[in-house]
């Protein structure tokens, strides 16, 4: 059995930034990070590796290199939990005790829940930007398309950055124009949902990109199944009428699979039982500590909080949990307080951007002293160059998150 006092699960954004901030802050604490993955992911540049713009491999480094000194590494995944006895299982039955738990396993990708797509997706024309290794054949396609039906899909259910499913369209608006493609080509992207975007000063400008781009949106339509022997794709088109069956033969389609938490967080103790947050851990908005477990907090994909999941998220959520926990070491009250902070770069073409910063109301919260629901090029090149050199070499090395610095909070 092993024993630890701070047990880190996953080693991902959440759980590399909060075990280097931890260890940054006091570099004496017991620090154990539960990880399988001998990779860590720059997720975020997936969307510019399936426009053909960063290469799959500069997103991916060594685990190794990205574990904090004086962490210790397991590598291994959790497959239970149980918090009433401090303890965690993992799949090569080791038992790890903990005095204090951190929850960042991230989201569970569902592709079987569409009918057809595991075995159709990584050929002909059906493509996904939500995995490392399929990415690549997402900018194959596009490049290689030669007109005819694109679809975009977004699914019923939560995502992590709700808005890659239209960012890799429009760069494949542009590419197939660059082509010259488009007028042979017909774009449709489909959403379970009833709007393009949830904060309206965005969802504004999007619906004019939409409009420029002459890209046809089918709201309230939910993929379920792809035939990939006769290029079909079926959905669940909901009006006020009820649910009907459309099917859509496509030339490529891009997917966004349906998501959820992790099953052994699904099955635990530690997941919220009703309402929107079933499933999820169910951690106080505010303060990311569990709300039946004060031992345990949680933060990024996997957590019960109410915002768009992104690693920009994260970014904010990462200080406030650690100031929390370390309250909690020293039984001091919880001071650390996170508004739902949230970043989607919505990328609307080559070389344009609007820079989509919110919060748990929806409302924008901008960094830059340019007006942020607009396409801009410098935002592009933040997306491009900036962001990534701050992942790899600021956040995860546990410094303070820069925009709290901008704006004069610790
Ligand atoms: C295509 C795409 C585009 C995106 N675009 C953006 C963007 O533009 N901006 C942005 O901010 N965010 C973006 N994101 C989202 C961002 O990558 C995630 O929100 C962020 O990585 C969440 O951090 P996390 O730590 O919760 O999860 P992750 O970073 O996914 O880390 C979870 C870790 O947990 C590990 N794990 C899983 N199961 C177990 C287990 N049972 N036991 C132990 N460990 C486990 C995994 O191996 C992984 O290392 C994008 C993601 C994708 C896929």
């Amino acid at each position: 059995m092993l024993s630890h006092q701070i047990v880190i699960i996953g080693g991902g954004a959440g759980g590399i930034t909060v075990a280097a901030q931890l260890l940054t802050k006091n570099p004496g604490l017991d620090v154990a990070i539960v990880e399988p993955s001998d990779k860590h992911y720059y997720q975020p540049a997936w969307t510019l590796v399936g426009g053909g713009e960063y290469a799959a491999e500069d997103t991916r480094r060594s685990e190794k290199d990205c574990i904090p000194l004086g962490a210790t590494w397991i590598q291994d995944y959790a497959v239970k939990l149980d918090p009433d006895n401090n303890a965690v299982f993992t799949q090569q039955g080791q038992q790890i005790q903990y005095k204090y738990l951190i929850l960042a396993p991230g989201i569970q990708i569902d592709w079987h829940l569409i009918k057809g797509l595991k075995e159709a997706i990584g050929k002909n024309g059906v493509c996904s930007n939500y995995a490392y290794e399929y990415a690549p054949y997402t900018w194959e396609t596009i490049k290689n398309f030669p007109g005819g039906t694109a679809i975009f899909t977004f699914p019923a259910t939560p995502i992590k950055c709700g808005g890659a499913p239209q960012k890799i369209m429009y760069l494949a608006d542009d590419a197939f124009r660059n082509n010259g493609v488009r007028d042979k080509s017909n774009i449709i992207y489909t959403t379970a949902g009833p709007g393009i975007f949830p904060v309206k000063e965005y969802a504004a400008s999007l619906l004019q990109v939409i409009a420029r781009k002459k890209i046809d949106v089918k709201y309230r339509c939910n993929l379920k199944e792809i035939k990939g022997d006769t290029k079909e794709a079926v959905f669940d088109l909901t009006t006020d009428d009820g649910v009907s069956e459309i099917t859509i033969k496509y030339d490529m389609i891009h997917v966004t699979p349906p998501m959820s938490a992790p099953d052994f967080i699904k099955e635990s103790k530690l997941a919220a039982t009703t309402g929107p947050a079933k499933g999820w851990v169910d951690v106080n908005k505010s303060t990311l500590q569990h709300n039946v477990y004060p031992n345990v907090f949680s933060l990024g994909d996997a957590s019960s909080l109410p915002t768009s999941k992104t690693a920009a998220a994260v970014r904010a959520q990462a200080p406030v949990l650690v100031a929390n926990l370390l309250a909690v070491m020293t039984s001091d009250s919880l001071n650390g307080s996170y508004d739902g902070y949230t970043c989607c770069p919505l990328i609307t073409g080559y070389g344009k951007l609007i820079f989509a910063e919110f919060n748990y109301e929806n409302r924008p919260t901008p960094t830059f002293p340019i007006d942020q629901t607009q396409e801009s090029y410098l935002m592009w090149l933040a997306k491009k160059y900036l962001l990534p050199w701050l992942y790899w070499n600021r956040m995860l090395k546990g410094h303070p998150f820069e925009r709290n610095l901008l704006k004069g909070k610790k």
